[in-house]
């Protein structure tokens, strides 16, 4: 055999750099199912089936195009449960000349290939991956003499590279960023009427995973009842025209307000299959700008949505390769809490969180604002050690793996990095959540309140997390109007707040 191509479960991309030049003569696709996958964290359900069933499909895929395919699947008894080992026997019995792999989205499976190849003495050609937008190079030319790396300068950058929503070398619209106009919330009467997105009902393949998966793991968190996700390139293709026909347009006005049991509101439920590579980001790209430019969809909604892509997407990559290895294991804030248990079961008095909880339990599924000022916030707030957070977040979400997760979590969430993603600490007191969504309403806290019985969880640790760490924040000038109101509280009333969030913290851990 002259190459084995290994094709992980997050490369499913036909135009993939790993099928270059492929002879299907001399070269063989390599695709395994490991146990360890769904266990090095306590993996959802229905994590493990979306990339099991994508990768079934996909492997149908290249067999259809012509492609002799090696696959081992979970439930095969001389299944070994990890990559390596998988990798080590298969290059025994099969005697390449060379392995090919398209550049890992997690460090730590980059270097066990790595090494890998180096024990076995086949040599190891590694490729570029070619879905992202960036390169690691352009990163580097972008960061170089700068201070700090924020999102926004990065992501104008891409814009102007890219010809994206630009006119004569200038933004559309005059302005690059219409981020004011994307934070509104819902009347009273909820959200405004809305089509439900177009499901994908488990066909015979994916039952077949979702089969193996309650007998498997009966025990990881997270449900399969109401499993309708996407994992075809032609499912995403038409999840992406759905999106763009019927929810794109408000996407801009709601992308942060919450509802109960709305889980979905205007959000595309792109991000899986994005990031398995069953989607293109420049389609996703290009058919956003074409509603703009036919006038399916306002500017504001449309470079909202571009610039979550486009922007936030690519950048966090970006940072997660540039400060990996060490980024994993930084804690800024010292925080020592562990998670409290009910992040796995959702059975907690908080209405916020046991929404946003409980839908992540049985669609493995929240939008941004839920994760990063509900799930995320709470744990700041409280303190609990971000890598905690971080097993939490790549465990509970279909579309989590690491390059994007980490950095979300223990940067953006957790400010674990001290400040490298985000040039404050995201937070904020029960009342932005009252605020932004209904839950209070049905809530036996009330988000006014820092003390006594009634006092919303979140307002309390709000307070404490100024008291605890005013020293540091005063140093920030974005966050010296939080810090200037702790002027207004009494030394008995600072007493107070902490003795309470003391409570809390003992309550939970
Ligand atoms: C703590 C935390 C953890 C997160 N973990 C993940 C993760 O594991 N995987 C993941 O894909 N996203 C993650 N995100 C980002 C974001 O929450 C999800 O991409 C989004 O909720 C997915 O839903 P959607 O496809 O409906 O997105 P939409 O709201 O419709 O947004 C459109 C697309 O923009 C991209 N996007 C939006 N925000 C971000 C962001 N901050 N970083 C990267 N891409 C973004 C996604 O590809 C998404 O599909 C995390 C955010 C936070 C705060
Ligand atoms: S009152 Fe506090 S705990 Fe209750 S829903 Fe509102 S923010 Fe969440």
């Amino acid at each position: 055999m002259r190459h084995l191509v290994i094709i992980l479960g997050d490369q499913l991309d036909l135009k993939s750099s790993a099928l270059d030049g492929f002879d299907p003569q001399q070269d063989r696709v390599w695709m395994t199912e490991v146990a360890r996958e769904s266990t090095k964290v306590w993996v959802h359900k229905a994590r493990i089936v979306t990339f099991l069933a994508a990768m079934r499909h996909f492997a149908e895929e290249l067999k259809k195009a012509g492609l002799p395919v090696e696959y081992r699947r979970l439930e095969d008894p001389q299944n070994q449960g990890d990559f390596i080992v998988e990798l080590e026997a298969a290059v025994k019995r099969l005697k390449p000349k060379k392995l090919i792999l398209v550049e890992p989205g997690e460090w730590q499976v980059r270097e066990d290939f790595r090494q890998a190849s180096k024990r076995l003495k086949v040599e190891l050609d590694e490729r570029e991956d070619r879905h992202f937008m960036a390169t690691h190079a352009d990163f580097e030319m972008h960061a170089k003499g700068r201070k700090g790396l924020r999102m926004e300068f990065f992501y104008r950058e891409m814009r102007t590279r890219h010809g994206i929503l630009m006119e004569g070398g200038k933004p559309v619209g005059g302005g690059w960023n219409f981020d004011s106009e994307n934070r509104k919330s819902f009347a009273k009467a909820g959200p405004p009427l809305h089509a439900a997105p177009r499901q994908f009902l488990p066909d015979a393949i994916t039952q077949d995973v979702i089969q193996t998966v309650e007998s498997m793991f009966p025990e990881h968190p997270g449900t399969l009842g109401d499993f309708d996700w996407p994992v075809t390139a032609a499912e995403a293709q038409i999840a992406l025209e759905d999106f763009i026909a019927h929810r794109l347009a408000e996407f801009g006005d709601y992308q942060d307000a919450m509802w109960t049991q709305e889980p979905w509101l205007f959000h595309s439920r792109l991000s899986a299959v994005m990031n398995l590579k069953l989607l293109d980001p420049r389609q996703v790209i290009a058919a956003a700008e074409k509603a703009y430019h036919t006038g399916r969809a306002p500017l504001a909604a449309v470079e909202g949505f571009i610039r979550q892509i486009l922007g936030w997407r690519e950048y966090v990559r970006a940072i997660y390769w540039r400060f990996m290895p060490g980024y994993g294991e930084m804690n800024e804030l010292r925080a020592q809490q562990p998670l409290p248990k009910f992040y796995w079961t959702g059975e907690t008095d908080m209405n916020c969180l046991r929404d946003a909880i409980g839908q992540t339990l049985r669609y493995g599924y929240a939008h941004h604002i839920q994760r990063l000022m509900v799930t995320g916030l709470f744990s700041l707030l409280l303190g609990v050690r971000p890598q905690e957070v971080h097993e939490w977040y790549l465990a509970v979400y279909v579309d989590a793996v690491e390059w994007v997760e980490l950095p979300n979590t223990l940067g953006m969430s957790q400010h674990g990095d001290g400040g490298i993603m985000a040039s404050k600490p995201y937070i904020a007191s029960g009342k932005y959540i009252q605020r932004m969504s209904n839950y209070c309403a049905g809530c036996r806290y009330d988000p006014a309140l820092s003390t006594g019985p009634k006092a919303c969880p979140f307002t309390t640790l709000y307070w404490e997390f100024l008291l605890r760490h005013e020293p540091r924040l005063k140093m920030n000038q974005r966050m010296s109007m939080q810090v200037r109101n702790l002027a207004r509280l009494t030394d008995a009333e600072k007493e107070a707040i902490v003795e309470q969030a003391q409570s809390i913290r003992t309550s939970l851990a």
